[in-house]
Order: C-alpha cells, then sequence, then structure tokens
C-alpha cells in the first residue's frame, strides 16, 4: 500500500516512510491511494474477534512494510485489558472499547476513554508510540517530540511515549489553564524521556513557540523534531478499528446498519468513521457534533467551509479549533481525489477566505457520504449531563454530551445509535459540579493522583530559550 498527498505534489511513499511525519512535503495530509474493500466475508469472519486481532485484521491490509509477525505482536501490546483498565460499573472488564446500552438496541455508548488518561486519544496514541519504539529501533534513529497541549493530547503523548526507547517527548503546556486533575495527570510522569514544559503565557503563544522551532530547518534537522499531531496518518489508521468493534457488538449480523455520533475538533475521529464506511462496514450515519466553534456544523449543514480566526474556549475544550485540520482529508475525497481542486481550495482557506461546495456535483457526492450534524452549547452540556445521569445513572463527560445532544437531534428508525465516549466525567470536574452539584467519579487508582510528586520546568514562551532546553537535553544520555 502507498500513501499518497492530499495536494499531489509529494511521491507516494509506504506505511513506515510516513509514520514519524506530519505533512507531506507539499503541505497535504497523507492518505492511502485506495481503501481496502472490508467484504461480507470479511465481516462474517471479523465479528467474533478480539480487538487485537480485529486490528490486526484491517491494519494489516495498510500496512505492508512491517512483517506480519511483528505488527500482530505490537497490536497485543497495545490492545490489551490490562492497558485499558478503567472501566466503569456496567462495562465489561475484559472489553478494549465496552457499549453500554442506554436504550437497548436504540442507543449505546461506546466507551474509548478507559486508557491510562481517561480520553479516546489513548486508543491511537498508545499504538503510536509502540509503532514509533520499533521503526526507531529498526532504522537505529532517535527522534525528540515536541508538542503544546491544552488537555488531552500532551497528556495521551506522554503516557504513550513514556520510558520508550530513543524517543524524548518535550510537551509545552500553559501554565495555569489546565484543570488540577490535567496537571496532576502529566507532571506526576517522572519517566527520564518526559520533560514537561510549563509555558507562563497562553496556549497560542506555546503553540507559536512549536511552529517557530519546526520551521527552523537546521535545528529540526540536528535534534530530529517530530510531532504526534492529529494530522499523523497512523493516528487516524488506528481509529477505524473501533468502528467495525463497535458495529459488531451492537448488531447480531451484517444485514444491519448503524449510525455513529462523534463529539469533533479536529475531525480525526469522524474522519476515521469515514474510512470504515468507505471499506464497506455498513454505517447508515456518521452523526457529527460540534460545541459552540461550529465550523463543521455549518459546513455540513451549508456546504460552505468558513474558517474562523481563533477559537473560542468553552467547557468540552477538546473540540475547540477554528479550523479542523484533519478536514482535508475528507475533502480529497469529496472532490474526487483531485489534488488540483484541494489546493485551490486550501488557497483560500490559508487566505482566511471561505469555500462554497453547496452545488453540483459536490451536494449530491455530500449526501453519498452521509453525514448529518448539530451543536450543543454550554447549557446544553450541562442539561443533557442532568438527563443522562438522572436517567441511565449513567456520569458523562463534557465532550459526550455534545455528542449525545446532537444525537437526539437525528433519530432514525430501526437504527441503533452509538454515541462515542470520548473522555471520563474525571478529567473536568468543575462542569460535572457545575450540573450535578456533585464530584464526578474516577477510577480508584487515580485516587490522590493530585498529591504524587511532580517534575515540570516553568518557562517564557520564548523560542530561543525553549530551543536551548531541548538542545541540551537532547544531547544529554538517556
Ligand atoms: C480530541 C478530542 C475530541 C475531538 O476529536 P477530533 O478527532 O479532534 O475530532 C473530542 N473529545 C475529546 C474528549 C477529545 O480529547
Amino acid at each position: 500500500m502507498r500513501y499518497l498527498s492530499t495536494r499531489g505534489l509529494s511521491p507516494a511513499r509506504s506505511f513506515c516512510d510516513i509514520l514519524l511525519d506530519g505533512l507531506a512535503p507539499d503541505g497535504g495530509l497523507y492518505l492511502p491511494e485506495t481503501y481496502p474493500q472490508a467484504s461480507r466475508a470479511d465481516l462474517d469472519a471479523w465479528r467474533s474477534l478480539s480487538y487485537a486481532d480485529l486490528a490486526f485484521a484491517i491494519l494489516s491490509r495498510y500496512i505492508d512494510d512491517i512483517p506480519a509477525d511483528d505488527l500482530r505482536a505490537l497490536l497485543e501490546k497495545t490492545y490489551c485489558a490490562r492497558t485499558y483498565a478503567f472501566t466503569r460499573p456496567g462495562e465489561d472488564a475484559g472489553e478494549i472499547t465496552p457499549l453500554r446500552w442506554l436504550e437497548k438496541d436504540r442507543l449505546g455508548l461506546l466507551a474509548l476513554s478507559n486508557g491510562p488518561t481517561l480520553a479516546f486519544k489513548d486508543m491511537a496514541m498508545q499504538l503510536l508510540g509502540n509503532l514509533f519504539e520499533y521503526v526507531l529501533e529498526r532504522r537505529g534513529e532517535t527522534l525528540n517530540i515536541l508538542g503544546a497541549t491544552s488537555g488531552d493530547t500532551g497528556s495521551a503523548a506522554e503516557y504513550a511515549l513514556r520510558g520508550k526507547r530513543n524517543v524524548k517527548v518535550f510537551m509545552l503546556s500553559p501554565h495555569h489553564r489546565m484543570s488540577e486533575f490535567q496537571r496532576a495527570q502529566m507532571y506526576s510522569l517522572l519517566d527520564a524521556n518526559i520533560f514537561n514544559i510549563a509555558v507562563t503565557d497562553l496556549v497560542d503563544a506555546a503553540q507559536d513557540v512549536v511552529k517557530a522551532v519546526a520551521s527552523d530547518a537546521g535545528f529540526k534537522a540536528r535534534y530530529r523534531i517530530g510531532a504526534v499531531n492529529s494530522i499523523n496518518w497512523a493516528r487516524v489508521l488506528a481509529q477505524i478499528v473501533y468502528y467495525f468493534k463497535g458495529y459488531f457488538a451492537a448488531t447480531q449480523n451484517n444485514d444491519q446498519q448503524v449510525a455513529f455520533c462523534v463529539p469533533s475538533g479536529n475531525f480525526g475521529n469522524i474522519c476515521a468513521g469515514h474510512i470504515a464506511r468507505q471499506m464497506g462496514l455498513p454505517i447508515a450515519r456518521l452523526i457529527l457534533a460540534t460545541n459552540e466553534n461550529d465550523v463543521l456544523d455549518e459546513f455540513f449543514r451549508t456546504g460552505v467551509y468558513r474558517p474562523r480566526g481563533a477559537a473560542e474556549v468553552t467547557s468540552s475544550p477538546s473540540m475547540d479549533i477554528s479550523k479542523a485540520s484533519n478536514f482535508e482529508r475528507f475533502m480529497f475525497d469529496l472532490v474526487g481525489r483531485d489534488p488540483a481542486i484541494v489546493c485551490a481550495l486550501w488557497a483560500k482557506v490559508d487566505a482566511g477566505k471561505p469555500f462554497d461546495l453547496a452545488g453540483a456535483p459536490y451536494a449530491e457526492r455530500l449526501a453519498g457520504f452521509a453525514f448529518v450534524s448539530g451543536k450543543s452549547a454550554h447549557t446544553d452540556r450541562l442539561e443533557t449531563i442532568r438527563r443522562i445521569f438522572n436517567d441511565h445513572g449513567v456520569m458523562i463527560d463534557p465532550h459526550t454530551a455534545d455528542g449525545l445532544k446532537v444525537a437526539r437531534e437525528h433519530p432514525q428508525d430501526g437504527i441503533p445509535v452509538l454515541a462515542l465516549e470520548t473522555a471520563q466525567p474525571a478529567k473536568f470536574a468543575d462542569t460535572l459540579r457545575a450540573a450535578l452539584g456533585r464530584d464526578p467519579e474516577r477510577p480508584e487508582a487515580l485516587n490522590g493522583l493530585e498529591d504524587l510528586p511532580q517534575k515540570v520546568t516553568v518557562m517564557a514562551a520564548d523560542a530561543a530559550a525553549i530551543k536551548d532546553y531541548i538542545a541540551r537535553q537532547a544531547e544529554s544520555a538517556g
């Protein structure tokens, strides 16, 4: 399998060659040259597989430059019940992504947040950690991951890469902007290869530092600086698996259809759902939910993509985006995989201008992709958290609440909706308290997390000083 850039100006490459990269050299995103098809016989054979075996069945169609035995071993090491251990009452503890019906055969919660950082980003990042270690070892290379986070991504990356050989992680976080729980999650990692840098300015300033460092080609090459952001193809690929797993858990046979509801930000999660559907999984609908940052909802309702200047800060912060970084992958498919059209559209986006695909032939193609969408605001979130708790005795996090709010607006007779649970409520105590007047449940093993010793370096958002710090740590042994 070869991978193409959505801009069409970079050579096609193999999986391991694009694994460590973000953008293609021409500024596009990588996609497989075709989507492998899951036949009826495949679906029948895959229905009863364990998560790791299902992951192998799917990923081995996309990855042909890792020997099958090695790939299988990496997937078994990644998707084991020991890593996804934070199951809750009513969930099957042996499952990696347990399904819990709120209304039997009508509305289910697919738990994707039972991994070490209690957010769905662990599903892909844990695999990325093992793949990175494997490929670096094979090539005799080292890598320094640099990123900026306001919560879920940074901690998922650190937990996936902690203790891994040949990788160091430099993660910038806003000093006073994360919850106490999120800070404790990251800063309590004492592994020698994890470097937390608390930046005394805002998230945007930290992001600017990352951009400044990444655009210094000499520095980047000398210290082998890499990223693990949401445009990484392997992250999207890993996420395809749970759409299949959720489908099999919710249905008795492969004649049935389901809908998935996805709380969305950078369009990574739901992009994996789109690809699962293109592979032949019987998905009736993909229901996209946004928060107040509704650039994607606007597109799916009107056909107009109008990126915003800056994101609004909300109580579902992991969906706060002004443009959706994975959206270009979906656009590539929508415009019939013509890179010249993608280049023209993104020339507009990069100039801060909207584009409009409401007319022919795009409207018809878009309808064929079976997306519907909606948005949810702060009061909807609180109301939904309360309603689900009162009606079902289940606590949900603010992002999952956005999804359930929108799912309810798109019922379809006879088609169950699986709402993806993207985080556990324990991560967002303030919002849970505002909704329910009490603290969220948290996994017992994480009691006292905030009291553990922490390791963090506080710095200003000064690119030169931070480069200097990275250079010193990168050159030290270990
Ligand atoms: C990252 C994240 C999202 C958004 O996912 P995308 O792949 O960026 O669309 C939603 N909910 C939670 C809890 C997240 O961490």
